[in-house]
């Protein structure tokens, strides 16, 4: 392990999910995708940049052809609760009619940042399938509720970092996902 990453894991309250476990469920949902989306070309769109580490993983392990689409929205802005305000350009900068697609998160919260884009898609293009995969869901209200059709893992509502999720930008290079020691301050 990097130095860099031992004094990560060491400002951390907890690890929740070790690399192995979160590289076996990945590997786990690739095979159920591929197996529904079984003889089809997959077309992804993936919220960024939370979700990058998750998407690179899983899209290795799907054995489909696959195009890559990526948005980048923002609802949390820096700290450690959503805002509530899902930030989305204009135009979806691609056109995903008669395609099958798989819309990807990190993480599943209130539920507004995957509500809104879905319904984005829905509004602009005709998918032929439109399926939503996320790494995470938290146990907790939505304010929207959104279908998902592929969970890595249900989580309680507490503040995660790693394997791409970040606080401030920081601990998105942690192989596992952790409980950010509210005391600890972000590392450069
Ligand atoms: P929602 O719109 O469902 O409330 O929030 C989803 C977005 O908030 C996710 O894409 C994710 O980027 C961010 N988010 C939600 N919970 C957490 C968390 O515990 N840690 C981090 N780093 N980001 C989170
Ligand atoms: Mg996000």
């Amino acid at each position: 392990m990097s130095e860099a990453v031992a004094g990560l894991l060491s400002s951390l309250e907890r690890v929740l999910l070790d690399a192995a476990t979160i590289q076996r469920r990945v590997a786990d949902m690739a095979r159920r995708i591929a197996d529904d989306f079984k003889g089809r070309e997959l077309s992804v769109v993936t919220l960024m940049d939370g979700a990058l580490f998750f998407v690179a993983d899983l899209l290795r392990a799907i054995d489909l052809p696959v195009r890559l689409h990526t948005l980048t929205v923002s609802s949390y802005h820096g700290g450690t609760k959503s805002t509530g305000r899902v930030q989305l350009a204009r135009a979806l900068p691609f056109d995903l009619t008669t395609r099958h697609v798989l819309l990807i998160d990190d993480i599943l919260d209130t539920g507004l940042t995957l509500a809104t884009v879905r319904d984005r898609i829905l509004a602009e293009c005709a998918p032929e399938t439109l399926r939503v995969a996320v790494l995470l869901s938290k146990r907790r209200p939505r304010e929207r509720e959104v279908p998902v059709d592929y969970v890595g893992f249900e989580i309680d509502d507490e503040f995660v970092v790693g394997y791409g999720m970040d606080y401030q930008g920081h601990y998105r290079n942690l192989p596992c996902i952790g409980i950010l020691n509210p005391l600890h301050p972000p590392r450069p």
